[in-house]
């Protein structure tokens, strides 16, 4: 038996053969019969099988969505959606350390951290929840002349196609079904291909607490099959994506067919500011870990470091020192920080800007290689540090998606902000710094729709983030994530 074997948990019975869709509360392949393999990205071992869906399952899911929309769901009140989203919750919760598993053994990361998800996942179904009714009637001060009755109301927007990436697919799948099950839309989600398997075994759970037959629908496939014909479906009210700046031109542009609502949430190539004030015990850690938490694969990562010159070179030690303490390998491994990239594909892209980076200048501080011995057929990439680089370079400009830091001294408060903002991107960044005014100041003058001063990453579902520029738009979390889903309706009574 090898320590691998002793370390692991049993593989859930979940994994296992053809997984289907669901579509219109049936568990059903895909029409057309075709799959796609599941690949553990640690071992690069085949689990399972994916149905690799067409337009014609899309088309079924989305008329099966519509019929719930305008059947039973829609005489929900909101005290019952709100009953169910709790019974979900519990049991959700009660599945935790399976939906854990499933998701490290299907996208890679540590179990250390898709169980740190649980705590996470009641926060956010308990903000939705709180959410059910925000379309109930409102009547405002009425200004009209004569008798009037006037009443605005929110709606539900309809149908909503859900598109998501794999990177965190036990979050993603949150961010479409909290807000469509709160306000009494329906919904289809289209998880990426790399990783599928926790949404659909949360869908099985969903159905299992008593959601009517067709309000959320999962439908896995390839993006250029599935995902494109959810974007063009004429019967779908509302895009809620998330993934790539291309895949978003491309959606946007697929949605004009009937004037589709749409929120995008992109990309981003963060930077994260370190003072010479800052307090190195705490700044140190937390904007390593700001670009190396899920293996670089989050789209807030602050992967652009600008460090004030005269600490510039002490900060580079002391990262580089850090980076040495972090354990990566199988996520299984309890003691794993940072579990492999998700593919094959992303190992490429990723050893092909480190070697973009040597060949442009920027000093190799630390890692920039494969993990061998036992993890050689897994797809692991060290966390790696490049010193004294330059925002105009590639590796500065483009977003890698991998644990991969960009330290880029500055001079003046003023140099960090020309340099912050020196992006197609606006989704976050950070400051670190024991100066209140440098914090007030350059926080707010950081162009992105979440910045963190000395912490990095946390997130509130009530308070929400979203991006601003090539970052994208639309806001997830808070009332605005809510609203999203609604449309106002005015109705004026003559009395
Ligand atoms: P991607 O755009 O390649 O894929 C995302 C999803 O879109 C997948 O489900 C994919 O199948 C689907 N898709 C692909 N082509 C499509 C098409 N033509 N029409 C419709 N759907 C299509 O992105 P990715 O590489 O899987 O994910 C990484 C990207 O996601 C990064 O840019 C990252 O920053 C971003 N991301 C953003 C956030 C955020 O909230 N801002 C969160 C996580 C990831």
């Amino acid at each position: 038996m090898t320590t691998q074997e002793v370390l692991s948990p049993p593989r859930p019975d979940f994994i296992a053969g053809r997984k289907k869709n669901l579509i219109g509360g049936r568990w059903v392949d895909a029409t057309s019969g075709r799959k796609i393999d599941v690949v553990n990205p640690a071992t690069g071992g085949k689990m399972c099988e994916i149905a690799a869906s067409d337009s014609t399952d899309i088309d079924l899911a989305v008329s099966a969505a519509r019929s719930a929309f305008e059947g039973e769901w829609s005489r929900w009140t909101p005290h019952q959606r709100r009953k169910l989203m709790l019974k979900i919750h519990d049991l959700v919760l009660e599945n935790f350390e399976e939906l854990a598993l499933i998701e490290t053994l299907d996208m890679g990361a540590p179990l250390s951290r898709t169980k740190g998800l649980a705590e996470w996942t009641s926060q956010v179904l308990h903000f939705f929840a709180s959410q059910c009714g925000a379309g109930t009637v409102a009547t405002p001060e009425n200004s009209l002349p004569g008798d009037f009755l006037t009443l605005r109301s929110l709606a539900p927007v309809g149908v909503v196609g859900g598109i998501i990436p794999w990177n965190g697919p036990l979050i993603g799948l949150w961010w479409i079904f909290g807000p469509a099950l709160a306000t009494g839309c329906t919904a289809v989600l289209k998880p990426a291909e790399d990783a599928s398997l926790s949404v659909l075994r949360v869908a099985e759970l969903m159905s299992e607490a008593g959601l009517p037959d067709g309000v959320i629908n999962v439908v896995t496939g390839f993006g250029r099959d599935a995902g494109q014909a959810l974007a063009e479906h004429k019967d779908i009210d509302r895009i809620a994506f998330t993934g790539s700046i291309g895949t978003a031109q491309s959606i946007v542009r697929a949605s004009a067919g009937n004037l589709k609502r749409l929120q995008l949430e992109l990309g981003g190539k963060s930077p994260d500011i370190i003072f010479a004030d800052a307090d190195l015990d705490k700044a140190v850690p937390g904007a390593s870990m700001g670009v190396y938490t899920n293996s670089g694969q989050v789209c807030v990562a602050g992967t652009r470091i600008l460090v004030q010159r005269s600490i510039h070179d002490e900060f580079v030690e002391r990262m580089t020192e850090f980076t040495k303490t972090i354990k990566v390998g199988d996520g299984l491994d309890p003691n794993t920080q940072l579990g492999p990239l998700i593919s094959q594909r992303q190992l490429d892209r990723v050893m092909n800007y480190i070697d973009i980076g040597g060949g442009e200048g920027a000093q190799l501080a630390s890692g920039g290689g494969r993990l061998g011995g036992a993890l050689a057929n897994g797809f692991f990439v060290e966390p790696t540090v490049f010193a004294g680089a330059s925002n105009e370079m590639t590796i500065a400009q483009e977003e890698i998606f991998g644990p991969v830091a960009s330290v880029i001294p500055f001079d003046e408060p003023e140099d960090a902000l020309r340099i912050a903002n020196d992006t197609p991107f606006g989704l976050a960044g950070g400051v670190w710094t024991q100066n209140l005014a440098t914090a007030h100041k350059v926080s707010r003058g950081i162009n992105a729709g979440t910045v963190w001063v000395n912490c990095y990453g946390v997130l509130d579902p009530a308070v929400g983030f979203g991006g601003t520029k090539m970052s994208g738009y639309g806001w997830k979390g808070a009332k605005e994530h809510v609203e999203s889903y609604l449309y106002p309706q005015a109705v004026y009574i003559n009395l």
